[in-house]
């Protein structure tokens, strides 16, 4: 396998879940990993459990949102020499509604954490790359960005520009830096029990099991993703011989949307 060696990844929204994931995948193949999440209980349990495994890590306490923090955490990050080879945009918010439930407060939450923050994030890293003349950046989707639904508009809107964002940053990071997004199915996270809760406490007389086992069902590969799933796709990207990959939203999804 090849290793990530000296490279250093900032995973926003390292604290739980598929960030999590991302950080062991990253982690177990070199590369030093900055855990920047806006749980600062989640950062640290993710750095511990890293640690344990031998891998360089640290937690940052960073809202996506906050361009002033995300300046503060780069000065930081660069004034112990070194910038940022890898940044993955994990960080986000998942909220369901119907469109006559859904409040203008929540819409603009949900743009400002799903596409404002990896935009910000973006703007604050890729220059460092761009420096150094290499560097990865990748931004989780999601398949609702091609299939969206209709109890999450906000999500589905904030996931597709993060697309159209993505590929426009490609445009302008070539030929040096990859930028590319991930588009997860189903993964079993705390953010799924979101989805699964909704469909239980909406009356629609659907347990959270039975919700599940309904997703699966939808799954050809037969099972739910894991966050490892998404980890290894992003540490297939982030190898050398990866670099002719960029401006693409790659699905890793056990086939559940073919577009
Ligand atoms: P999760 O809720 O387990 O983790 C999200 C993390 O983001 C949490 O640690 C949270 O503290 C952090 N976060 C939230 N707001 C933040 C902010 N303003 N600043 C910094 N950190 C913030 O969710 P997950 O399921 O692991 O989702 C990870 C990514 O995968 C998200 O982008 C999500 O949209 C996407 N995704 C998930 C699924 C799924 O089935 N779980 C499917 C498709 C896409």
């Amino acid at each position: 396998m090849m290793s990530l060696d000296g490279r250093r990844a900032l995973v926003t929204g390292g604290g739980s879940g598929i960030g999590r994931g991302i950080c062991h995948v990253l982690g177990e193949a070199g590369a030093e990993v900055v855990v920047a999440d806006i749980s600062a209980a989640g950062a640290a349990e993710t750095v511990r459990l890293l640690r344990d495994e031998g891998v360089v890590a640290d937690a940052v306490v960073l809202d996506v949102t906050d361009s002033i923090a995300i300046s503060r955490v780069r000065g930081e990050l660069e004034t112990e020499g070194r910038s940022i080879d890898i940044l993955v945009n994990d960080a986000a918010i998942f909220e369901m509604a119907s469109l006559e439930e859904l409040e203008v407060e929540s819409w603009d939450r949900m743009i400002d954490v799903n596409l404002k923050g990896p935009f910000l994030m973006m703007k604050a890293f890729l220059p460092g790359m761009l420096e150094h003349k290499w560097g990865r950046i990748i931004s989780i989707s999601s398949t609702a960005a091609k299939t969206p639904g209709t109890l999450c508009a906000h999500y589905c809107a904030a996931k597709k520009g993060l697309i159209a964002l993505s590929q426009s940053v490609a445009l302008i990071a070539a030929p040096h830096v990859a930028v590319n997004c991930i588009c997860p199915g189903y993964v079993t996270t705390p953010m799924t029990s979101t989805e699964t809760r909704f469909w239980h406490e909406t009356g629609r007389n659907v347990s959270e099991g039975a919700a599940l086992d309904q997703m699966r069902a939808e799954v050809p590969m037969g099972r739910l993703g894991t966050p490892e799933d998404i980890g290894n796709a992003i540490r297939w990207l982030c190898l050398p011989d990866s670099d002719y990959i960029t401006g693409q939203a790659i699905n890793v999804d056990g086939g559940l949307d073919f577009f």
